[in-house]
């Protein structure tokens, strides 16, 4: 008998079932205006986030700001309170709430090393545009720094059994995450920007 045991799980999802597009594209142009209006981000992502914009720093609760990112994060509830009844939380769903927002923009080259969301529940992105050949999100096994003298997994091993799992995001989705869960946003090779929206969920 061989059991699987503390399992890792990402939730990857369309934010919308049917025709999401128009809102889709009204989140790209927000997004884009946020970025060319925004001069406090644009310092704080000179400063923090090179080559790239994010909002993070200057406007990180978007969804109190405008009735767009309000209406995606009302969407976005609807994923996490699924995600939350999968992993089985004992909590009042009803608690779980989004603490921050913020849009990313990602030109050529621009990366965002590995990292974990501190002191949120959930997390994740939505994603407004995913060029051909732009990053993909690489989650990395929680226990690595454990393994020691644990021998690397084969290169055909069973995802589950892989020690890094990338996740290639598709316009108009979104992917959810435990906020411990550490990853990256490896540089991106697209000519295109590569545009998203994270947020957190806390405990409230
Ligand atoms: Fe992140």
């Amino acid at each position: 008998m061989i059991k699987s045991l503390f399992p890792t799980f990402i939730y990857y999802s369309p934010l919308i079932s049917c025709s999401p597009k128009s809102f889709n594209n009204d989140l790209k142009v927000e997004a884009l205006k946020f970025a060319e209006i925004d001069l406090a981000g644009k310092r704080w992502s000179s400063k923090n986030y090179r080559g790239g914009y994010t909002s993070y720093g200057s406007i990180p609760h978007l969804h109190k700001v405008s009735t767009t990112f309000e209406t995606l994060e009302s969407e976005i509830n609807k994923h996490v309170y699924k995600f939350a009844k999968h992993l089985e939380m004992d909590i009042n769903l009803k608690e779980l709430k989004m603490s921050s927002c913020w849009i990313n923009i990602m030109p050529m080259n621009a990366a965002h090393t590995m990292h974990i969301h501190p002191l949120s529940v959930i997390s994740g992105t939505y994603y407004v545009r995913t060029p051909e050949d732009c990053s993909s999100i690489k989650f990395e096994d929680p226990r690595l720094e454990s393994f020691m003298a644990s021998p690397p997994r084969k290169h055909s091993a069973k995802i589950q059994n892989q020690r890094h799992f990338s996740l290639e995001p598709q316009e108009g989705h979104l992917v959810l995450f435990e906020s411990w869960t550490r990853h990256e946003v490896p540089p991106n090779n697209s000519k295109k920007d590569r545009i998203s929206i994270s947020f957190n969920y806390d405990w409230l």
